[in-house]
């Protein structure tokens, strides 16, 4: 078999050791941001599109997703809206300002899928579609390419290769779980070909966690991996009503669980070095948008300094345990040192210290507080002693 592993395909990561980004609308993936396309599976109605639009917009989802071609697996299964189903989504992607993924299932629905998406889709069942590659390869959409139910990563990049050989180099590969012999999930999310993709091709990986899992209590622990695997995004369903939904209801999150997982990915997002912009909904200004994350960085800091504070109180417990003092100048110097070293620009290492010196303070307090004049329970003095 003819192998990827040769540096001269066109998607192969060696032809493009900086890897590529991929700009669907005013979207950039493959870049800083981590981005989050959410939706329904599919569009059901006008209402329905428009407040799923509205509302993954305003959780801070960058792109809005919604089939209104459905591959189903059973031809008695709704199968979509068709274009009366693309131009609800344009109208809802203009309503929101969210710009659209969708799936285009034959070569012939390019032209028409074209007119209104700002993203065409390739679907699982499709990926080795090979006229249908050939189509949205001619196309000047980005395209997004899902994994084959049983592809494997060779098959999946050679079917990327197809598209890139006919000029589009604007595609972002998806993983959306393979079939294996468990059925306690709806398929098994490959969470190792997302590292090992990153490694073999240049184009951006994105995380499907909704098909992958097809249980909505999944969807938030696989999202939190695929942003520590190194996804440059995700893409979930979402419904209005999850359970009246045509298609994928059990996998599909209700509003207040997308909105707590977009908000809980935050703090991943960010111990990973990316940035996770919220979108502005129409509505906020860009003043209300900023103020929104500077909130949401407020939040992560706190729960760093508490989750901080829990290990300096332990630590305390374990030196009192020993009798050693509880306060090591020496160490708080070697610790202030340590973090003026950090990259940490635009604030300067000055700066860095005079903020340091505050939590140092605080820390200090507590541990004293927890510890000096007070007998430490029988629980935590048999609290394993850590090397410290
Ligand atoms: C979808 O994204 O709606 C879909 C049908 O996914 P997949 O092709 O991965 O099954
Ligand atoms: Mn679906």
């Amino acid at each position: 078999m003819e192998s990827l592993k040769r540096d001269d395909r066109l998607v192969s990561r060696a032809v493009r050791p900086q890897g590529s980004r991929v700009r669907i609308g005013d979207v950039e993936i493959g870049g800083d941001e981590f981005i989050v396309i959410a939706g329904p599976c599919g569009i059901e109605g006008r209402a329905q599109i428009m407040e799923a639009a509205q509302l993954v917009g305003q959780a801070g989802a960058r792109l809005v997703r919604g089939g209104a071609f459905k591959p189903r697996t059973s031809p008695y299964s709704f199968q979509g809206l068709g274009e009366q189903g693309l131009r609800m989504l344009h109208e809802a992607s203009l309503a929101n300002g969210l710009p659209t993924v969708t799936e285009v299932v034959s070569p012939e629905d390019v032209p028409l899928v074209s007119q209104y998406a700002d993203a065409l889709q390739v679907g699982a069942r499709n990926m080795q579609n090979f006229a249908l590659l050939s189509a949205v390869g001619k196309s000047d959409k980005p395209v997004i390419l899902k994994r084959g139910l049983a592809a494997t990563l060779e098959e999946f990049l050679m079917a990327a290769e197809y598209i890139a050989l006919r000029g589009n180099l604007s595609i972002v590969l998806c993983e959306r779980g393979i079939r294996s012999f468990d059925s306690a999930t709806r398929n098994v999310l490959d969470m190792s070909a997302v590292a090992l993709l990153r490694q073999m091709t240049h184009l951006p990986v994105l995380v499907d966690p909704s098909h992958a899992t097809g249980r909505r209590e999944l969807v938030g622990p696989m999202s939190r991996a695929a942003v520590s695997a190194g996804a440059d995004g995700l893409m979930i369903e979402v419904h209005p009503s999850p359970e009246r939904a045509l298609s994928d209801g059990p996998q599909s999150l209700t509003p207040a669980q997308f909105s707590g997982l977009m908000h809980d990915l935050a703090g991943y997002v960010a111990l990973e070095g990316r940035v996770f912009s919220l979108f502005a909904p129409p509505i906020g200004t860009a003043f209300e948008t900023h103020r929104r994350r500077i909130d949401r960085f407020d939040e992560i800091i706190v729960r760093m300094l508490s989750e901080r504070a829990k290990i300096a109180l332990e630590l305390a417990q374990v030196k009192s345990r020993l009798h050693l003092p509880v306060l090591a100048p020496d160490r708080e110097a070697a610790v202030l040192d340590h973090v003026q070293r950090l990259d940490s620009r635009p604030i300067g290492p000055d700066a860095i210290a005079r903020i340091y010196s505050v939590i140092i303070r605080e820390m200090r307090d507590l541990a004293t507080s927890a510890t000096v004049g007070k007998e430490l329970s029988r629980e935590a003095s048999e609290q394993p002693i850590e090397t410290v």
